[in-house]
């Protein structure tokens, strides 16, 4: 899950860091008492669930109330574009109006999970305000990179390394040293698997400001932090993924028209594979699960009919714990139910095999079988469409 950028510097605040004040408005009515606070001189900031907003005009620093209400006026509402996002962008509901910041230096600074050194890093640059994808790219040796040891944590040394090849002027390095140690404790409290700051300023009387935050939740874990539930907002997300995971689907939308219903996680990313190897390409990830009942295997195939990219449908599913009529029941019903004609090859394996593929004979559906997952990928990809 993740938290905007307000949402996010509360947190910060919460931690003892210092972050620039700041109004949050959700309405144009609401400016005027806001630069009141505030002040003139001051940055409007676009609360979006995507970074890359200073350049897509999603940030901007204004000198006067006409200014700033023009800027509310334009942006409120409208959907913001940015290279993070797809070309219909992401609402703006909130802009967040903050006093102005005196900067001197901009630093990146973020913590994530190294999956291959299987540990928490800290990744820092003296690039900040730049894109660190960026940086990764021309200048990876420009990053820098503290792994964590999860027995016995964050230790002083690595600090002194990040103070060091950071160039964190003399007055300013026992406030970074308590900023570091804030964002490891935040990452373990709320069960981050990302935190950036980016820019992390420093200002021109050396005092250490997190300009911009982001922060998101391992959504595995958001059972253990019931006050951060509340604090998500779907209208920032893909609408097909959130109607997902309401249902406990594991679902990922992809770009391409081939909708895709698999039990078993791994089973489903040899779908994706062996789809794509074949010259198609998937318009989904979707786990239906091994409990999936009759209504659950439905709801799955519902969202893939609902996603107006699928031109055809591949049915993958391994019947174990989940049956293979079972799941021939919930296709039908969703099919039933949405009024579908898309065509589907269906690859059936196990428990009650036969039972449902009778299923889907006796259906009107427009129904391909295979016996491997290669011959099914084949067949999807000889389906026009
Ligand atoms: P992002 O583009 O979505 O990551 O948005 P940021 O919050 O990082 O803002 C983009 C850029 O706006 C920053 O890198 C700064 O250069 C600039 N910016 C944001 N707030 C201020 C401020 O208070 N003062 C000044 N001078 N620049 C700011
Ligand atoms: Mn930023």
């Amino acid at each position: 899950m993740k938290l905007h950028e307000y949402q996010t510097k509360q947190i910060f605040r919460d931690y003892e860091l210092n972050v620039p004040n700041g109004i949050l408005i959700t309405d144009a009515s609401q400016i005027k008492d806001a630069i009141q606070t505030i002040g003139e001189n001051c940055v409007l900031k676009c609360q979006v669930h995507a970074g890359g907003r200073g350049k897509a005009g999603g940030v901007k620093l204004v000198s006067s109330l006409k200014e700033a209400q023009s800027y509310v006026n334009d942006m409120l509402m409208t959907n913001l574009v940015t290279h993070q996002t797809d070309e219909i962008g992401v609402p703006v509901t909130s802009i967040l109006v903050e006093e102005l910041t005196n900067i001197k230096t901009e630093l990146y600074i973020a913590m994530t999970l190294d999956r291959n050194n299987q540990c928490p890093t800290i990744l820092a640059s003296k690039a900040g305000g730049m894109e660190i994808e960026e940086v990764a790219e021309s200048n990876p040796d420009d990053i820098i990179y503290e792994n964590i040891n999860p027995s016995v944590g964050l230790q002083a040394f690595q600090i002194r390394n990040l103070i060091t090849k950071l160039d964190i002027p003399r007055e300013a390095t026992s406030e970074f040293t308590e900023l570091v140690q804030s964002l490891v404790k935040i990452f373990y409290d709320i069960d981050a698997s990302l935190l950036e700051i980016n820019p992390l300023v420093i200002t021109s009387d050396q005092k250490i400001v997190a300009l911009d935050g982001k922060l998101n939740i391992e959504d595995d874990a958001l059972f253990r932090h019931s006050d951060l539930i509340q604090l998500r907002d779907r209208g920032q997300e893909d609408q097909l993924e959130a109607e997902a995971t309401d249902l406990g689907i594991a679902y990922v939308n992809l770009t391409g028209n081939v909708g895709c219903l698999v039990n078993g996680a791994g089973l489903a990313m040899a779908t994706l594979d062996v789809t794509n190897q074949a010259g198609s390409s998937p318009a989904n990830f979707l786990d239906v699960g091994g409990g999936a009942d009759v209504e659950k295997v439905a709801k799955a195939v519902s969202i893939i009919l609902s996603d107006p990219k699928v031109t055809k449908v591949l049915v993958n599913i391994f019947g174990g714990i989940l049956r293979c009529d079972i799941a021939a029941d919930g296709i039908v019903s969703a099919y039933a139910q949405t009024g579908s004609r898309l065509p589907l090859v269906v690859r059936m394996l196990g428990t009650n095999v036969d039972e449902g593929q009778q299923i889907l004979r006796n259906s009107d559906l427009n129904v391909t079988f295979a016996e491997t997952l290669s011959e099914a990928a084949k067949a999807i990809s000889n389906l026009p469409g």
